[in-house]
């Protein structure tokens, strides 16, 4: 047998087949609910980034509940993979039937089968792991950093985001993030210059600075990143577009601050080949597919020697929460999305001068706003 076909063979499952070709996952007694649900976030202040502004940001939220324990889940869509809140819907109502039939302690096997079966949709994905993770956390009974293993003591500060806006507005937002001690400013665009000039007349804060892909030349992004380390910056995230990895080596090999890998580093798989192009690699729940998938990205960065980061889209406490039941385990985290929004139906994560405080309750350990 050849390595193409013996690899074929091996990789599948030792279990029973459905007719579609499918896994089949033993169904335990009593009925299972799933609900989707497409919310409407409303921003604070209009949100301005390399990508797009917007106003307000549909998320897709979930519920899972058996034996009188409810999951709660949500996915942010990412309109650079292609996806809508309508379509991360139709994503989890495809894998309706899995998931009410499947056992969900066999979670991990759950959404080895989800990802199997639907293709992109990693926000769909997200919002089905967040609430089987919350579900089991709930059954047994324990926060969801103690089913990882994890201190609550060893969360990270989070950074406060401030969007691209004009210089006025951004030194506003710069004196109203007053509680935080670092903060992360959006740049890639030909107003750069002002915009870090706005920052630094309200604040001598540690920044941090976020590219999104912005900058196309690899000599106009050295000449920044070395501006910007003058300017008092930690690290750049994603300063060149994703695909343009040999040119972000090359920017890496003359500059001095940290390169962080975000729109280059989706999954897994991408990791290894970012090594040498990147310092570290922000992780999101919303581009990885949920906690699992998050989880093993931070401990593959961890073991290839990267920094790691956990970020996150505009979203509810649902999503942030959950990826700071994660933050124990990264160098540095922007876990602000709920912050940024004016109608948040949960109460999860909360941020003392910066530092992320996980809630005590099982699983995700949230509470309703009202
Ligand atoms: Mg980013």
């Amino acid at each position: 047998m050849n390595r193409r076909k013996f690899l074929q063979t091996a990789s599948v499952a030792p279990v029973a087949a459905t007719a579609a070709g499918g896994v089949a996952l033993a169904a335990p007694a009593g009925n299972a609910t799933l609900t989707s649900k497409i919310v409407r976030l409303n921003l604070q202040h209009t949100w301005t980034t390399t990508m797009s502004s917007s106003q307000y940001r549909d998320t897709l939220h979930t519920t899972y509940t058996r034996g009188g324990i409810t999951g709660h889940g949500e996915g942010a869509p990412i309109v650079r993979y292609h996806e809508d809140a309508a379509s991360a819907q139709k994503a989890v109502e495809s894998v309706r039937d899995l998931l009410l039939t499947a056992d969900p302690m066999q979670f991990a096997k759950i959404m080895a089968e989800v990802f199997r079966r639907v293709p992109g949709e990693w926000a769909g994905k997200a919002a089905i792991d967040i609430a089987l993770m919350d579900w089991v956390g709930k059954k047994l009974g324990i926060p969801l950093y103690s089913y990882f293993g994890l201190d609550p003591k060893d969360t990270p500060v989070t950074t406060f985001s401030i969007g691209i806006d004009t210089p006025e507005i951004t030194k506003q937002k710069t004196l109203e993030a007053a509680d935080y001690p670092v903060l992360k400013v959006k740049v890639g665009l030909a107003t750069d210059e002002p915009t870090i000039e706005a920052v630094r007349s309200a604040t001598k804060k540690p920044l941090r600075v976020d590219a999104n892909e912005g900058w196309k030349d690899k000599e106009e992004a050295v000449r920044k990143i070395n501006w910007l380390e003058k300017m008092g910056v930690e690290f750049i995230e994603q300063p060149m577009p994703a695909e343009m990895l040999e040119e972000t080596r090359w920017v890496r090999g003359r500059v001095h601050i940290p390169i962080i890998a975000d729109e280059a580093c989706q999954h897994a798989s991408d990791i290894p080949k970012l090594r040498e192009c990147f310092d570290g690699v922000n992780v999101k729940l919303d581009k990885s597919g949920g906690m699992l998938e998050a989880y093993r990205m931070l401990q593959i960065a961890k073991a290839l020697g990267m920094k790691t980061m956990l970020g996150c889209m505009i979203s509810s406490s649902v999503t942030v929460t959950a990826a700071a039941h994660l933050s124990p385990l990264v160098d540095f985290s922007d876990l602000d999305g709920n912050l940024l929004i004016s109608n948040d139906p949960f109460h999860g994560v909360r941020v003392e001068k910066g530092k992320l405080i996980l809630p005590r309750g099982p699983g995700l350990g949230l509470t309703p706003a009202k």
